[in-house]
């Protein structure tokens, strides 16, 4: 190998300092071995969703801690893009990648509330409550307000007075049968959360 006086001294130098290092155990194979750190999604538990905000509907992956017994609170630590998703493929948007904070706000809203009428005051309800009032609402409505025929004879099946917003969470199979409930109720006013 040819090399010119000065690359001999820096190469010279060079192995002089690493032999010196190795001599005083600061070798960095050591070193790394020391410094081993545990993987912070070891023993998680790892649940699969989707994105709740918009029409795009990415996977994701939610960890959480706890093992799930019954006395024990799960907390989502860590959510990430779901890499064997077909929309996404792991990427999650500024939006979605800020869903943890989304998760521990403490203005979740996390159980059924009603304003009743003339009040300006919300009242927390269990959820069985809440969906029997919200089955009598509709049953009520539709039985007072379902048309049936158009001013020509025609049958229409509509029901106008009740309108039905779904969640961009839900999977396609479950958009799918939402669609098809509410459209065999005869409601035409109906939309999704994805588009507000
Ligand atoms: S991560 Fe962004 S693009 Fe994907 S569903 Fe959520 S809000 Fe939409």
């Amino acid at each position: 190998m040819d090399m010119n006086r000065r690359q001999f001294f820096k190469v010279c130098a060079v192995g002089l300092g690493t032999s010196s290092l190795a001599a005083l155990g600061v070798a960095p194979p050591n070193a790394y071995a020391d410094q081993i750190r545990h993987f912070k999604l070891a023993r998680t538990i790892e649940t699969r969703n989707t994105c709740p905000y918009c029409s795009v509907g990415c996977g994701l992956i939610m960890y959480s801690q706890g093992d799930a017994a019954k006395n024990v609170a799960q907390n989502i630590i860590h959510i990430e893009g779901d890499s064997d998703h077909p929309v996404n493929r792991g990427t999650l948007c500024p939006k979605g990648a800020g869903l943890l904070d989304f998760v521990h706000s403490e203005s979740r809203l996390k159980v059924p509330q009603v304003r009743e009428a003339g009040s300006n005051e919300w009242k927390e309800l269990g959820w069985d409550e809440a969906l029997d009032r919200i089955s009598k609402h509709m049953k009520a409505d539709r039985d007072a307000n379902f048309i049936e025929t158009n001013e020509q004879g025609q049958r229409v099946n509509r029901w106008l007075s009740t309108g039905f917003l779904a969640a961009s969470a839900s999977s396609n199979e479950a958009g799918y049968i939402t669609h098809k409930v509410v459209r065999s109720l005869g409601i035409l006013g109906f939309d999704n959360q994805a588009r507000v």
